[in-house]
């Protein structure tokens, strides 16, 4: 009896783009992994709380648009280079010396899943304590889509139990 092997699975892919669209990347998934960078360089080239990565290898990372866009500011000091969009400004790679076969881009370009959860952290002693951790939040009157973060109601038996 004859059998037919299974045909190989097309590799998946995703295609982020910039703020402006000039930019578009596609990678391979699922990525290697998808953290989340609290260091002080990443807080301020994405100018947020921390940045979220896909974290690839380069060969499964693809421009495939706006490529005359892309500029890079090589940070020599740390042995990082990250690229951004020159008309937007979007991050939109990030390279470290110390994983020279891996590209990070951030995880905010792509609309859709990358194949991993982004549940491990780099320099989480750097974790910002005005970061927004999902506390309820409720509209705010009189400001239409602003909302504001509810006051947590403690119980007075537990209030101050964390209290050295
Ligand atoms: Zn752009």
């Amino acid at each position: 009896m004859k059998t037919s092997r299974p045909k190989p699975r097309a590799a998946a892919s995703i295609t982020g783009a910039c703020l402006c669209g000039g930019v578009e990347i596609e990678i391979d998934t699922p990525v290697f992994w998808a953290w989340h960078d609290h260091s002080e360089p990443s807080r301020r080239a994405h100018g947020a709380a921390y940045a979220t990565y896909a974290g690839c290898w380069k060969s499964k990372v693809r421009i495939t648009r706006g490529e005359d866009l892309v500029s890079t500011f090589e940070d020599t000091a740390r042995k990082q280079a990250r690229s951004f969009c020159s008309c937007c400004g979007s991050p939109l790679m990030f390279a470290r010396g110390r994983s020279p076969k891996m590209i990070n881009v951030p995880r905010a370009l792509f609309g859709g899943r990358v194949g991993r959860e982004a549940k491990y952290h780099v320099a989480i002693d750097q974790f910002q304590d005005w970061a927004y951790l999902g506390a309820r939040a409720g509209p705010l009157k009189g400001y239409p889509g602003v909302s504001i973060e509810k006051a947590r109601k403690v119980p007075p038996a537990k209030a101050g139990l964390f209290e050295p």
